[in-house]
């Protein structure tokens, strides 16, 4: 369709193992529901770390993408996706920055602020683009994907 600027649009979110560890859960979704956003899917998966290195291929070469994948894989993740006008760029807005002691300071309301601890445990992740929103739900959500790049995961 062709209505521009109050199309709805998806983005892909996950709170990560520290998130849900540590009993987010249900604030964070608070936080997606006040905001506006409806949660179109949602599954609880443990990722194993070939995917979750596959999840973060662009990082691969940096050299904190091993305790990246280590912390990706330290206990479950919960998967979901978002709708609203703006998606990418709200939630984006919404999690705050990467390093979650700065957001503290910085972004004092945002959910990284609120649930993160630091560069690397920041609690919940956001799809940083359009296109990186359409790769990240259809790398979870097979219905999604028009194609063959589905991988599949088992829901806990
Ligand atoms: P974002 O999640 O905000 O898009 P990046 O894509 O840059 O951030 O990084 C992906 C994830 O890798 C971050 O959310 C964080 O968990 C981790 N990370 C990023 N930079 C660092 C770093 N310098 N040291 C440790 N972990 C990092
Ligand atoms: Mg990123």
């Amino acid at each position: 369709s062709s209505s521009g600027s109050a199309e709805k649009e998806k983005t892909f979110a996950m709170i990560k193992p520290d998130g849900l560890s540590g009993n987010y859960t249900d604030e964070i979704k608070n936080a997606i529901l006040e905001s506006g956003f409806i949660i179109l899917r949602e599954m609880t998966v443990r990722l194993d770390e070939d995917t979750a290195g596959k999840f973060y291929a662009e990082h691969s070469s940096r050299s904190f993408f091993p305790a990246l994948v280590k912390y990706m894989t330290s206990g479950p993740v919960l998967v979901m996706v978002l709708e609203k006008v703006n998606a990418v760029a709200d939630w984006r807005a919404l999690i705050g920055p990467t390093d979650a002691q700065k957001a503290k300071v910085t972004h004092p309301h945002s959910i990284r602020a609120m649930c993160g601890q630091d560069l690397e445990k920041n609690c919940v992740h956001g799809s940083d683009s359009p296109q990186s929103a359409e790769r990240e739900i259809s790398f979870f959500f097979e219905e999604f994907s028009s194609g063959a790049v589905g991988s599949k995961h088992d829901e806990l």
